[in-house]
């Protein structure tokens, strides 16, 4: 066991692995700290950085249910997520292809799943050869969909509407969602993208790709039943009582089984598997991005590691208290085995903007002179007032229809159809 500091932590490590991911965010402006065990992450207070192999059989991951009622970014299931996602693959390689942002494509926040359906991954990439895309949400994965029609019910985040899990225009594998939307509306046209659903501003459909809405259903049920030999769940795609207790049980970021003909992770030997910390924050504002990663290369991230910009340039983001310069975050401070799991806080700083800016920087993790990984930050500054919002709730017309009279998260999927056309309104997206 190797134990650095930690005066104020006197729980169980199950115990801080839960509580970590609701407080870190708010402790120290200063600190900044990586926690590096394998496979499971030891997740501890800041100023701690804990490790002790026994935690591994000891521990078990964050489960979904962790977030329904904290935070406001889907980006805490990404590991899961893109399980999912890959698992569709498996079922069908041309269903759902990954695209990494870069060049014109940007992210606004950090919850964007980057997967598509492989003809509107294709209409996507002509546009943006040409022209600027802001990325608000593409793909969206089964966990995701529960946290934001969870935070819905709840009257959370700023969702005044969402479809329910298995029902979002998002889980049809055709869907984006734009920040710029208002001066792309062309540029996607002439590539086959729609846009065409009332009071939806920001929302686009590749209408000739086809629509995969209930494959990531599938793709959680096999998952669940991979790890889960002795307690399976019915693999019939529906979204029932069944699924939804093992979707909330289920490791935020990701089962210990992952898709089993491989995957499309990042290409980049740093697989990120949820970063907790804001989709929005106001400009001059700080914030701390917990992000959970995985070394996927083949060579050990030595605690000299030094996070960098992408191309040397000044990062947006840069925050003087913590950063070592505009171009440098710092060194990780820990290793990082090649397959071993890791957190690593990162602060930033807003930039003063008068108006809504989406802010995207990518890190490199260095060594040596070697690039290692890639780590993404994407956030929108606003100056609206409006940072507590989901990045995802500009979007919450979502499937076109809303089931009234009962129907809720935990619903039959059949039984809902059943109640369709008797019950058919049509909602008005907020704004
Ligand atoms: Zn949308």
């Amino acid at each position: 066991m190797h134990n650095v500091c930690s005066p104020s932590s006197k729980l169980n490590p199950a115990q801080r692995l839960l509580n970590s991911s609701f407080t870190m965010s708010m402790q120290s402006r200063f600190a900044r700290l990586v926690t590096a065990v394998s496979p499971f992450v030891a997740v501890l207070a800041t100023g701690c950085i804990e490790t002790d192999d026994t935690y591994s059989a000891t521990t078990s991951a964050v489960s979904v249910s962790a977030y329904t009622s904290s935070g406001c970014t889907t980006a805490v299931v990404l590991g899961l997520s893109k399980q999912i996602a890959d698992e569709i693959s498996c079922m069908n390689p041309t269903s759902l292809t990954r695209f990494s942002p870069g060049g014109n494509l940007t992210f606004t926040s950090n919850a964007v799943l980057p997967y598509l359906g492989a003809p509107a991954k294709t209409a996507l990439l002509k546009v943006s050869a040409n022209s600027s895309i802001q990325i608000n949400s593409a793909f969206r994965a089964l966990p995701q969909q529960y946290l934001l029609y969870r935070w819905y019910q709840q009257g959370r985040c700023g969702i005044e509407d969402a479809a329910t899990p298995g029902r979002s225009n998002h889980q049809s594998g055709r869907a984006l969602d734009l920040q710029n939307w208002g001066t792309r509306i062309s540029a996607m046209r002439n590539q086959g993208w729609s846009h065409s659903v009332p009071g939806d501003d920001v929302h686009f459909d590749h209408t000739a790709s086809p629509d995969i809405r209930g494959k990531d259903i599938l793709a959680f049920q096999r998952l669940w039943n991979r790890n889960h030999p002795n307690d399976r769940i019915s693999e019939d795609g529906d979204y029932g009582p069944g699924t939804e207790a093992a979707l909330r049980s289920a490791p935020a970021t990701g089962f210990s089984i992952g898709a089993t003909c491989g995957t499309q992770r990042e290409n980049t030997g740093a697989n990120i598997l949820a970063v907790d910390g804001p989709d929005r924050i106001a400009p001059g504002a700080h914030a701390t991005y917990s992000i959970t990663v995985e070394n996927t290369g083949t060579v050990a991230w030595p605690a000299t590691t030094r996070l960098m910009v992408a191309g040397g340039t000044a990062s947006q983001l840069y925050d003087a208290q913590s950063w070592t310069s505009p171009t440098e975050v710092g060194p990780i401070n820990t290793s990082i085995l090649p397959g071993a799991r890791g957190t690593i806080d990162i602060e930033i700083t807003g930039p003063m903007v008068t108006e809504e800016t989406p802010a995207f920087t990518q890190l490199t993790l260095v060594a040596d002179g070697d690039d290692l990984g890639t780590i993404n930050i994407a956030v929108t500054i606003t100056p609206n007032g409006d940072e507590g919002i989901s990045g995802e709730a500009d979007d919450m017309h979502d499937d076109g229809i809303e089931v009234t009279g009962g129907c809720n998260a935990g619903g039959n999927g059949s039984w809902a159809a059943a109640l369709l056309p008797l019950l058919l309104v049509f909602r008005r997206r907020r704004r």
